[in-house]
């Protein structure tokens, strides 16, 4: 039976009302001492990394390690910035109007297994910056790296302001019962809902980073030598295990046979004839994602790819074309090497697929026609969009990231973290000075016609 955690929330509770994660100079050290255990176990971080996906070394590096690095860097240089009141003009001279940053209190952040040191520690930070406690829970379909996380974050940070839980369902289920004044999840949509339902119990805010399926479109303008190259890596970098990966392409007949033809040779050049021997491809996190996986492949004709080994946890980057949009590849996330292509005549065909179907998290636009780009910017909702690239709009810390719709409710990275993990208190301060009351003066009774007037 999964243990009660009742007396971890207590005390993260306690801390919070004692008011220890009040003062910019704590958080200061906290988050120092974070910066401070990313740098010195950076090693243990890349060999849990390849332990559990076998992340290739620069893909651990640049989405991860160093990921979180610069993200703490960036939130300390705004600290000091960040949590001033903020002075905002008023209504009635004499008075002055404030926003204050409160912190909600103590606040849950559950990390999915994908970018499993990220996706819990880059919102965990933000959480600490505003000045909450934090509960953190790593992915226990990532164990080596949500044990480096439990084994590390009690060495260098306060333990009852920031304690680390772990395993699967059954604690989650129990974790959730606890009351909590904020929740960050990153996961699938379905378990969002899950988690909607226990944060309704005490409408505990929340922010859902879920999935979906991002579509990629590509017009006969596109440069396809550079276009497969940057759909290529988007799909292939960490194995499709990526939130916001292409999921498939909308493209007609004719682009079809190019992004194929050149799909093919770059594949080759960049992994081999044998790609399951190639260093820079991860593995699939789980067998039962491995036999998942499999199902799609009769849903299209294999024009690219189309081995698998289950006992590696290997799936052959894959391209399926002659695609059902019915079929069930065309219905989940697939979140793996498969890349199915469907036909479509013109932008107006891609406006009308993607809206047919739940809000994307993603989308990514191949074409030079400016006006087709705006006018799928302008018609089609999706949680980010870049034009002529995959995952890069996720890269700029100036763009909120985050979901709509079943991909998602909030946003962060970059100050919109710092906004998420707190509340912004109004403040209206009056004296007791002539102008409120001259200018005011007609909200007191007894009303009559003539005080509308004025
Ligand atoms: P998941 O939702 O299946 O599981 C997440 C966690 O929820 C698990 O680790 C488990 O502890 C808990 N959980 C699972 N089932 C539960 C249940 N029935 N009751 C209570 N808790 C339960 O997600 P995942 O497989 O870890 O991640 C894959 C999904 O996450 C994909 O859809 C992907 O797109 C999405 N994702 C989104 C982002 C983003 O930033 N938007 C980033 C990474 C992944």
């Amino acid at each position: 039976m999964a243990p009660s955690y009742k007396a971890v929330v207590d005390k993260a509770r306690q801390a919070y009302r004692e008011g220890r994660t009040r003062s910019v100079e704590f958080r200061r050290q906290q988050l120092n001492q974070l910066r401070k255990m990313y740098v010195e176990n950076e090693q243990m971080f890349l060999d849990a990394l390849k332990a559990d996906l076998r992340k290739p070394h620069l893909e651990a590096v640049i989405f991860e390690t160093d990921f979180m690095l610069k993200d703490l860097d960036f939130i300390l240089s705004r600290l000091d910035e960040w949590v001033k009141k903020q002075e905002v003009s008023s209504i009635v001279p004499e008075d002055k109007s404030f926003i204050y940053h409160d912190p909600y209190g103590v606040v849950l952040v559950m990390g999915a297994w994908n970018y499993p040191a990220q996706l819990t520690l880059i919102p965990a930070a933000g959480a600490m910056a505003a000045g909450n406690t934090v509960v953190m829970k790593p992915s226990e379909v990532s164990p080596a790296t949500a044990k480096v996380i439990e084994t590390l974050v009690p060495k260098y940070l306060d333990n009852d302001c920031y304690p680390v839980v772990c395993g699967g369902i059954p604690e989650t289920t129990e974790l959730l019962k606890e009351r909590f004044d904020y929740i960050f999840y990153t996961g699938s949509t379905g378990v969002g809902k899950i988690v909607r339902e226990a944060a309704n119990k005490y409408l505990t805010p929340t922010t859902l980073e879920l999935g979906g399926k991002s579509p990629c479109y590509i017009d006969d303008t596109a440069d396809m030598d550079i276009a497969v190259r940057r759909i290529l890596w988007g799909k292939m970098f960490n194995l499709g295990q990526t939130c916001i990966a292409p999921d498939y392409i909308l493209c007609n007949k004719g682009v079809e046979g190019k992004f194929v033809q050149k799909a093919q040779e770059v594949l080759k050049e960049w992994y081999g004839d044998n790609p399951e021997q190639s260093p820079d491809l991860c593995r699939i996190v789980a067998e039962r994602h491995v036999d998942r996986l499999v199902g799609y492949l009769d849903n299209g004709k294999v024009a690219v790819g189309g081995k698998y080994n289950k006992d590696d946890k290997w799936i052959e980057p894959t391209i399926l074309t002659d695609v059902n949009p019915e079929s069930k590849i065309m219905q989940d996330e697939i979140f793996g090497p498969i890349l199915p292509i469907l036909n479509v005549s013109n932008h107006t065909d891609v406006i009308n697929f993607v809206n047919d179907r739940e809000k994307p998290l993603s989308m990514y636009l191949f074409s030079t026609k400016d006006k087709d780009v705006e006018d799928i910017l302008q018609n089609v909702s999706s949680g980010g969009v870049t034009v002529n690239d995959t995952l890069h709009h996720a890269a700029n810390h100036n763009l909120p990231f985050g979901g709509v719709g079943h991909s998602g409710m909030g946003a962060y990275h970059g100050d919109y973290t710092f906004d998420t993990f707190t509340h912004k208190k109004s403040v209206l301060v009056r004296g007791y000075g002539k102008a409120p009351e001259q200018i005011l003066q007609n909200r007191y009774p007894p009303y009559n016609q003539d005080k509308l007037k004025v």
